[in-house]
């Protein structure tokens, strides 16, 4: 398990404005990993990744088994902030069959023509089954804050587009994840944190190796000239939904290995503490085993 100091620093609290400056994106959020060092914490980070990986594969099980509660993870991010490689290694040991990734674009018409929250309502995980939402609903008020021209096709009621309405959209998702944590659902919220500098590396990477130029997007550089705004509407977002019941985690991104030992820990260690069991099986119920075991022995 990683340090309860480490998930401390990066569980946001309720009530609080977020400021993302003091939010470190590389390795060294704590004294004690400051006083280790990059070798040894990155050494670490693996360990406890490959244990996450095992005890994830277990805990998914158990879930499926116990049928009662389910887990919704919302990744959100800014581009390359490594949202599909933690989702690819993450969830790597994940029976497939208890779990379901939705990647939310640019909605359709189809779904402009309904409320904001309802193509992700419908995405929402069963009992039993984790959901990974690789953006989400919160998309709705981080680049459609950005670019408030969106909301043109949103064909919203008439009305001011100013604090109050946003205000009044991050009410709206609260209530929201209100009403899915009291129904079972779990909510895991990580916003990836990446900073402007290892977003250029990455993106000259992506544009360095041939293989790689498939990833990259000409307005991802556009978005990028956006940085400000995007952190000003994440500070906003981020402080006005996290909630007792549905924490955000501000997770370091500028190192893979930290990203990723540092979700797979947070799952795991959300899922362990939950109430779960293998379902009894009633008397009844082992009469009709040991009947069918008679009859197989004696074929
Ligand atoms: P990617 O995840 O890199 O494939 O990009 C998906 C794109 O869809 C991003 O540029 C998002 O900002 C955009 N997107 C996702 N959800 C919404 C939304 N609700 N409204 C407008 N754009 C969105
Ligand atoms: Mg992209």
């Amino acid at each position: 398990m990683i340090a309860p100091e480490l998930i401390d620093v990066i569980r946001l609290k309720p009530g609080k404005k977020v400021r993302l400056k003091d939010y470190d994106t590389g390795w060294a959020q704590t004294k004690e990993l400051k006083e280790l060092g990059k070798d040894i914490v990155k050494e670490r980070a693996k360990e406890i990744l490959d244990k996450n990986l095992e005890d994830l594969a277990e805990a998914q099980e158990l879930l499926y088994a116990d049928d009662r509660y389910s887990l919704l993870i919302v990744l959100q991010a800014m581009d390359a902030a490594g949202k599909d490689g933690t989702i690819k290694h993450v969830m790597s040991g994940v029976n497939p069959q208890g779990c379901h990734v939705c990647s939310f674009k640019k909605p359709s018409v189809e779904e402009l023509d309904h409320n904001f929250l309802w193509r992700y309502m419908k995405s929402l995980p069963e009992r039993g089954k984790i959901g990974i939402f690789n953006r989400s609903y919160y998309e709705d008020v981080l680049v459609v804050k950005v670019h408030p021209e969106l909301l043109d096709g949103q064909k919203l009621p008439p009305g001011k587009r100013g604090k109050s309405f946003w205000e009044a959209r991050y009410e709206d998702i609260t209530t929201f994840e209100r009403h899915l944590v009291r129904n079972g659902i779990v909510v895991l919220k990580f916003f990836l944190h990446v900073s402007k500098e290892e977003q250029k590396c990455r993106f000259l990477e992506r544009l360095n190796r041939p293989e790689k130029n498939w990833k990259f997007s000409p307005s991802d550089l556009a978005e990028r000239g956006y940085w400000g705004d995007y952190m000003a509407a994440y500070e906003d977002a981020l402080g006005a939904t996290t909630t007792e019941e549905a924490p955000w985690y501000v997770v370091p991104a500028d190192n893979k290995w930290a990203t990723r030992a540092v979700v797979a820990d947070v799952i795991t260690t959300t899922i362990r503490s939950l109430d779960l069991c293998f379902p009894e099986v009633t008397e009844e119920k082992r009469k009709l085993l040991m009947e069918a075991k008679k009859q197989l022995e004696k074929e």
